[in-house]
């Protein structure tokens, strides 16, 4: 905090470009409002928001309505958004053995999806996992019920990354139930190691059994030496053990600066960012202003600096701004939630929890699942249904189109400054917030 501690900013119209960092939530709209109400020109904004969920084809962290809620705020308001995710997001990152996935954005220009350069260590378990998927047999898969079909590869980096996140979806089903012992002993039993999966050798014959099993076996292990993560985050304050935030959030925008050319060199560039001290302990003690960790005035004559503008503002001063600007806020505020970020936080309390589980109960019921198949608690102590335990679900069904925005994900422009402006049921309602 010292060695990064900023006495003060630049005048705002001498930096070049703005970024606000925009979950979506309502600390984060207020840094945004507070700005325009500072004369701060749109063109000179962009809001960043990181999808936490990466595309994954079946699974969700985040509320299914974030993402059109932060597009439809930034039409409203005139300001680039520029979207940003690790491909196949926290349950990829759960469930991941081999390197981390890589990281992607779509240019708000073009809409095209990029993706920033890979590392020796992901461009290896890339092929080390389509090596593991080749080595199975579609047949095989079949037999799992895995019915899944592969796109064709093409030479352009986006699609055929975009098309892969269905096989890292097979691979991480797959991968998850491969089973070492077993298929060490394919060449004594000569059985192929899916259980139910294949009568009598029908399709491969022994020597190819066994060829596939020792290939496989020799793929996964290497594929285990680039990493592995294989359990849930915990509720720790540092991005190691919480590493959710870390690798999903932080890590993904640091990429961004040096992918872009507009932002990689001869630039003076302002993140904002809407942490309050009134949230935590530890926010409590966070500079307002400090060097940005991707400040390369040196190398790439690049000048970064952070300004968390709302650090000292209380949740009425939050409130103030918005309904200022009339803007409807995130529908979870409406529903009774104090806090935004990802829906299924692992800082939520047992009466959110309840929540989830009346909203979206298979979400809840993966969940308890995860926690199962990975040996592993989302609460540091007690399994979720304990955790939950009897708490009165924090749900208030007062607003009936917010819990359909909620639940159906759909919120478009036009629902910006749809309804008369109430403060939301959520608000001032403690649970100030974790550390996202
Ligand atoms: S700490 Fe909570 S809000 Fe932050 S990334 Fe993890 S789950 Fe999401």
């Amino acid at each position: 905090m010292e060695t990064i501690y900023l006495d003060r900013l630049l005048p705002l119209e001498d930096y070049d470009k703005i970024i606000v960092l925009f979950s979506g939530g309502k600390d984060s709209l207020a840094c945004v409002l507070d700005l325009l109400e500072r004369g701060v020109p749109r063109e000179k904004m962009e809001l960043w928001h990181h999808d936490i969920d990466g595309g994954h084809p079946t699974r969700k962290m985040d509320w299914p309505v974030t993402q059109n809620y932060v597009r439809a705020i930034a039409e409203y308001l005139g300001i680039t958004l520029r979207v940003s995710w690790r491909v196949n997001g926290f349950w990829g990152e759960v469930y991941r053995i081999g390197a981390s996935w890589p990281i992607q954005y779509e240019d708000p220009f073009s809409g095209e999806t990029l993706e920033c350069p890979l590392s020796e260590k992901q461009l290896r378990s890339a092929r080390l996992r389509e090596k593991i998927l080749n080595d199975l047999e579609r047949e095989e898969l079949e037999g799992m019920g895995l019915r899944m079909k592969f796109p064709a590869k093409s030479g352009n980096l986006a699609t055929r990354w975009c098309s892969s996140i269905l096989k890292i979806m097979v691979a991480d089903t797959v991968i998850r139930s491969l089973d070492l012992e077993e298929l060490k002993s394919i060449g004594s039993s000569q059985r192929f190691p899916f259980k139910g999966s294949i009568a009598n050798g029908r399709y491969c014959s022994p020597n190819l059994k066994r060829e596939v099993g020792d290939s496989l076996i020799r793929n996964l292990d290497l594929l285990k030496q680039d990493g592995q993560r294989m359990k849930l985050p915990a509720k720790s304050g540092c991005h190691q053990g919480r590493w959710c935030s870390g690798s999903l959030k932080a890590q993904v925008e640091s990429k961004l600066y040096a992918d872009i050319d507009a932002l990689a060199q001869n630039v003076k560039i302002l993140v904002v960012s809407g942490e309050r001290r009134q949230e935590s302990a530890g926010r409590s003690k966070y500079n307002e202003m400090e060097v940005h960790r991707t400040n390369a005035t040196i190398k790439a004559h690049r000048l970064v600096h952070q300004w968390r503008s709302v650090i000292d503002w209380d949740e009425t001063e939050v409130w103030d701004i918005i309904r200022r600007w009339q803007i409807t806020p995130h529908p979870c505020y409406a529903a009774g939630w104090n806090r935004c970020s990802c829906m299924m936080c692992i800082f939520s309390l047992p009466t959110h929890w309840a929540g989830i589980r009346e909203l979206f109960p298979e979400r809840f019921m993966e969940v308890e699942e995860d926690e199962r198949v990975l040996g592993f608690t989302l609460d540091n102590k007690k399994p979720l249904a304990e955790y939950v335990g009897s708490a009165k679900s924090c749900v208030c069904h007062d607003n009936p189109l917010a819990l359909h925005q909620l639940t159906s994900g759909e919120f478009s422009v036009v629902d910006v400054e749809r309804q008369k402006w109430t403060l939301p049921a959520g608000a001032f309602h403690g649970a100030a917030g974790g550390p996202c």
